[in-house]
């Protein structure tokens, strides 16, 4: 089982954004950006590209609401979408507030956020959706 699974299932915590049936939000643990976001399948699937193209389709719909909650949250330009997936073998689409294209460079350090403001900020996030 994936650690992205274990966070669906509840038996990993997270700073839950949204779910519905089929997908579920929650913040990335090191946020490039105040906001950053995962997008996951409840079904395990590690290329987002094997995804058949009905849920691919959902799933995309899905983070569009998520990130229109994000602009209603955060104070950004825009928000960023990328998919890297090198790392968790679990299709998931980041969904990072920006300003500046460099906002996206995986390579910046991460943001050092603590508990509180990521409980703050997903909970935000939250009552915008
Ligand atoms: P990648 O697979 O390269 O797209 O990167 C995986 C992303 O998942 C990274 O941005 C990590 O910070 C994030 N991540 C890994 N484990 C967790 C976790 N337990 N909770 C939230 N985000 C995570």
């Amino acid at each position: 089982m994936t650690v992205f699974s274990k966070i669906v299932n509840g038996e990993i915590p997270c700073y839950k954004i949204a779910e519905d049936e089929h997908f579920f939000a929650f913040l990335d643990i090191n946020p490039l950006t105040k906001g950053h976001t995962l997008v996951i399948p409840k079904l395990e699937v590690d290329y987002i590209f094997d995804i058949d193209d009905k849920s691919l389709s959902d799933m995309i719909i899905f983070a569009k609401k998520v990130a229109i909650a994000i602009e209603k949250s955060v104070s950004c330009s825009r928000v960023g979408v990328a998919v890297i997936g090198l790392e968790v073998p679990h299709a998931h689409i980041h969904l990072i507030p920006i300003n500046r294209e460099s906002d996206m460079n995986f390579k910046n350090s991460k943001q050092k956020l603590t508990e509180k403001e990521m409980t703050e900020i997903a909970a935000k996030i939250r009552s915008n959706f």
